[in-house]
C-alpha cells in the first residue's frame, strides 16, 4: 500500500507489516518512511474494528537500521526547530501505534539498532530471530546522539533508570539475542521462520494488549527521583558518569542521563518532550556531526579492501614475542594455518600460549581448533609452502634482513612479505629480499585481537598487486586499513609522537605532572600523556633520537627521558617504574619525584593551552603527513588516528578537528600562531593549511 511498507492482511484479520524501502539495502527513519508510517498508521486507526493485531517485521536481511545518518550529519543549529517537530513527530506515530487498541508485536528478523529498536519498543511484543548475528541496542551514543524517538523513554519506563542506563543507553552496547531477552528488552528469541506464527500466537492469546506502563498504577522499576531511597542514590549517577568519561567532552551521554532522570519524573507526554529536546541540542550540536563524518570515514576507509578474491591459506609469523604471538591469534582465528617461528621452539611455544589463553575466556569460540592451525617451530624449513610472512622480531633492521633472508627461499615464490615495524622505513627493509615488489608494511597496534586498525605501508618499490594482496588480508582479518606511503614512523607513530612529545615538553618546562595528565584526559584522550609514555617505554624515544642521528633536532624532554632512564633508573612499565609507580605490576600514583625533580612553581600554562598544545601538535603534523603525500587520503588520517592512535573521538579525527575549530581554518591558523608565539616555532601552519584557507577549503 506504501513504497517502504507493505500491507498484508490474512483470515485472521491479523495485518502484517513488512518494511522494505525499495531505495536501500536497510531500512532507515527517512522522509519516505516516516511519511509511509502515517498512512499506515491512520490505517490501522480507520479499519482497527475489522483487525486483531498488527505484526510489524521487514524483508531485509536486518529488521531495522535506524536513523537516516545521511541527514543527521547535515542538520544546523538553524534548524533545530524542525528537528524538535520531527522528532515529536515520530513520537506521536509510534505512540498512536502502540495505544491502537489492538497487540501489536514486533517480529524482529534481524539487527534492530537505534530507530529499529525504537520502533520495536513501541510494540507490545517483541519475538527476535535466534542468530547470534542479530544485535539489539542503541548505538546513538557513540555518534553523539541519543534515541529520539521514545528510546531513552521507553527504556527507563520498562527496565528502570539504573538498567536501561547501564545495560543498554549509556555505552551503546550492542546486544545478542539471548542478552536482549536477559536484559528484559525483548520477550522470545525463536527460529527466524517461526517469527510470524509466534507472533500471531501472541497475538491471539493476548487480544487487550497494552503497554505495561500504560497500565494504571504501573511503576518504574527500580523507582524513580520522587522516592526518598531512590533519591539518595541520583548524586552518584552523574558522579559515576564524570569518572568513566575522565572529564573528557562528550555531551550525549551527560544528555541521556538527564533526559532519563528528568523524563522518569514526569507522564509520558512530558518525558516524550524532554528526551526531544536534549536530542535535538545533540543533533544540532557540532561533536555528532564530527562522530557521524568519522563514522562515514571509517566506512570509506573500509571499502578500500582489495580486489583479490584469493584468501591467505597459509601464514609464517616470525618472532612469537608480544605482536608475533598476537598476530598469529587472529590469523588463525580468521581461518589461516599459521607457522609462529622464534629463535627455539620453547619460544614459538611461549607465543602459542598467549592464543591459548585469549581463548580460555572465550567459550563461545571453536577454541580447539583454532589452537590447532598454530604450529610453533625454531626451523625456516617448516615454513615451506606459506603464501603470506609476517615479521614481528625485534626493531631491528639487521636482523630484520636477516629473518627475511632465512625465509624468503623457503616460502612460496610469490608470498606476501610483509613487516610489522613500527618506525623502520619499509624501502629500507626491503633492500633485504630480493623480491622487493612483493614487499609491504603491514603495521598492526596492540593488543593486536581488539584494536581494529591495520596500517598498510607501501615501500619505493611496493607494487600495486601487493598493495592490493595486503589490503586482502585486512579484510581476512576483518580489520580496517589505511594505506600511507614510506616515511620515518609512517603515519600513526610519527603523529602519536608529537602527542607524546608535548605532553614530555611540558613536564620538562615544569608545569606539574598531575595537570598534564588531567589536560590530556579532560581533552578526550583515552590514556593520560604520560601514563602512555609509560607503556610505551621511555627508551622508545631515546632509540627513535638515536636513530635519527644528527638529523634530530634537539628538545629539552631529551634531557628529560635520559634523567629519568639513567639517574633516577625509571623507564617506563615494563621496567617497574616510570613516570607512574608500579606496586605488584599495577599502576598505581604518579611517582612522587616528579615534583621534586622536574615541577617548577611559577610555571603557568593555561590548561586550555595544555589540552591545545597536544590537540594541535598532532593535527598539524597530520597536515604535514598530508602535504608530503605520506597520506593520501583525509579519510585515512580521520579513520587512523581514532582507531589507531587514541585522537578524541569527539573531533572526528585530527583533520576533522581543524574543520571544526572554532571559527573553521582561519580561527585554527590564528590559534596555531598564537600558540607558535608562546610555545614555539613547532605549532606555525604549515603550508598546505594556509593555502586551503586562503581557498576556503576545509579537509574533506
Ligand atoms: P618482542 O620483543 O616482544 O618480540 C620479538 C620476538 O622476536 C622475540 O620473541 C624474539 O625472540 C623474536 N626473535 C628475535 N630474533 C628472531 C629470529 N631470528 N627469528 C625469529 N624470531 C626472532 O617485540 P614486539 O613488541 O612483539 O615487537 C615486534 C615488532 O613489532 C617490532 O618491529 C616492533 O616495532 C613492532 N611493533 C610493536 C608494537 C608494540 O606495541 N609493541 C606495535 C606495533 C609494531
Amino acid at each position: 500500500m506504501t513504497d517502504t511498507i507493505r500491507w498484508d492482511r490474512g483470515d485472521d484479520a491479523v495485518v502484517v507489516l513488512t518494511i522494505d524501502d525499495p531505495a536501500r539495502s536497510a531500512n532507515t527513519m527517512n522522509a519516505a518512511f516516516v511519511a509511509d508510517l502515517e498512512t499506515v498508521v491512520d490505517r490501522l486507526e480507520a479499519e482497527k474494528d475489522t483487525i486483531t493485531g498488527v505484526v510489524v517485521t521487514s524483508a531485509k536481511k536486518t529488521f531495522f537500521a535506524g536513523g537516516d545518518l545521511d541527514r543527521l550529519g547535515g542538520i544546523g543549529p538553524d534548524q533545530a526547530a524542525d528537528v524538535y517537530a520531527s522528532s515529536m513527530h515520530l513520537k506521536s506515530l509510534l505512540r498512536r501505534l502502540e495505544t491502537l487498541g489492538r497487540p501489536v508485536v514486533a517480529a524482529v528478523n534481524g539487527s534492530a539498532l537505534g530507530g529499529g529498536l525504537e520502533l520495536a519498543l513501541a510494540c507490545h511484543h517483541r519475538v527476535v530471530a535466534d542468530d547470534p548475528r542479530v544485535e539489539i541496542g542503541f548505538p546513538e551514543v557513540t555518534l553523539g546522539l541519543l534515541p529520539g524517538a521514545g528510546g531513552v523513554v521507553r527504556t527507563v519506563r520498562l527496565l528502570g533508570i539504573a538498567q536501561a542506563l547501564l545495560t543498554v543507553l549509556l555505552r551503546g552496547q550492542r546486544l545478542r539475542p539471548a542478552k536482549a531477552l536477559e536484559a528484559g528488552l525483548v520477550h522470545q528469541v525463536a527460529p527466524r521462520d517461526e517469527l510470524l506464527d509466534r507472533a500471531k500466537a501472541w497475538i491471539a492469546e493476548n487480544p487487550n494488549a497494552v503497554q505495561p506502563y500504560d497500565v494504571k498504577g504501573y511503576r518504574i522499576p527500580g523507582g524513580t527521583p520522587a522516592q526518598a531511597s531512590f533519591a539518595a542514590n541520583l548524586p552518584a549517577f552523574p558522579a559515576t558518569l564524570r569518572k568513566e568519561l575522565k572529564g573528557a567532552p562528550y555531551p550525549a551521554p551527560r544528555n541521556i542521563l538527564a533526559a532519563a532522570v528528568e523524563g522518569a519524573q514526569v507522564d509520558l507526554a512530558t518525558a516524550f518532550t524532554i528526551e526531544g529536546r536534549y536530542f535535538t541540542e545533540l543533533v544540532t550540536g557540532q561533536i555528532a556531526k564530527n562522530m557521524i563524518k568519522a563514522f562515514f570515514f571509517d566506512l570509506q576507509a573500509a571499502n578500500a579492501r582489495g580486489t583479490n578474491a584469493t584468501p591467505f591459506a597459509k601464514v609464517a609469523v616470525l618472532g612469537a614475542g608480544m605482536m608475533g604471538a598476537a598476530i598469529a591469534y587472529v590469523c588463525a582465528k580468521a581461518g589461516m594455518q599459521v607457522l609462529l617461528k622464534d629463535v627455539t621452539v620453547e619460544a614459538a611455544e611461549r607465543g602459542k600460549q598467549y592464543s591459548a589463553k585469549i581463548l580460555a575466556k572465550k567459550p563461545f569460540l571453536p577454541g580447539e581448533e583454532i589452537l590447532a592451525r598454530i604450529t610453533p617451530t625454531a626451523d625456516p624449513a617448516d615454513l615451506a609452502g606459506c603464501d603470506l610472512v609476517i615479521e614481528a622480531v625485534f626493531e631491528d633492521p639487521a636482523l630484520k634482513h636477516k629473518v627475511f633472508a632465512e625465509v624468503q627461499d623457503v616460502v612460496a615464490p610469490d608470498a606476501l612479505l610483509c613487516s610489522n615495524t613500527s618506525t623502520l622505513p619499509i624501502s629500507l627493509l626491503a633492500d633485504g629480499v630480493t623480491r622487493q615488489q612483493d614487499f609491504v608494511g603491514l603495521h598492526f597496534f596492540s593488543p593486536v585481537d581488539k584494536m581494529p586498525l591495520v596500517e598498510v605501508i607501501k615501500g619505493a618499490a611496493t607494487s600495486d598487486a601487493a598493495l592490493d594482496r595486503a589490503l586482502g588480508v585486512v579484510r581476512q582479518l576483518k580489520k580496517t586499513p589505511i594505506v600511507v606511503n614510506d616515511s620515518r614512523g609512517f603515519f600513526t607513530s610519527r603523529v602519536i609522537g608529537t602527542f607524546t612529545g608535548e605532553g614530555l615538553l611540558m613536564l620538562a618546562e615544569g608545569v606539574a605532572a598531575p595537570s598534564i595528565e588531567q589536560a590530556s584526559l579532560q581533552a578526550g584522550y583515552p590514556a593520560a600523556v604520560l601514563a602512555l609514555m609509560d607503556e610505551l617505554t621511555l627508551t622508545l624515544p631515546r632509540k627513535i633520537r638515536l636513530a635519527y642521528g644528527d638529523a634530530w633536532t634537539p628538545t629539552p624532554a631529551d634531557a628529560l627521558i635520559d634523567r629519568m632512564i639513567d639517574e633516577f633508573g625509571r623507564p617506563g612499565r615494563s621496567g617497574g617504574a616510570g613516570f607512574y609507580e608500579y606496586p605488584g605490576g599495577k599502576r598505581d600514583r604518579l611517582w612522587p619525584g616528579l615534583r621534586e625533580h622536574f615541577a617548577k612553581p611559577g610555571v603557568d600554562v593555561p590548561f586550555v593551552d595544555m589540552q591545545e598544545r597536544m590537540l594541535f601538535a598532532e593535527a598539524l603534523e597530520s597536515v604535514k603527513c598530508l602535504d608530503e603525500g605520506v597520506l593520501t587520503s583525509v579519510a585515512d588520517a580521520n579513520v587512523g588516528s581514532i582507531l589507531g592512535i587514541g585522537f578524541p573521538g569527539w573531533t572526528g579525527g585530527v583533520l576533522q578537528y581543524i574543520n571544526q575549530y572554532d571559527g573553521g581554518l582561519p580561527g585554527f591558523i590564528a590559534r596555531s600562531r598564537e600558540l607558535a608565539a608562546r610555545y614555539g616555532a613547532r605549532f606555525e601552519p604549515p603550508a598546505l593549511l594556509l593555502r586551503k584557507a586562503e581557498q576556503g577549503e576545509q579537509f574533506v
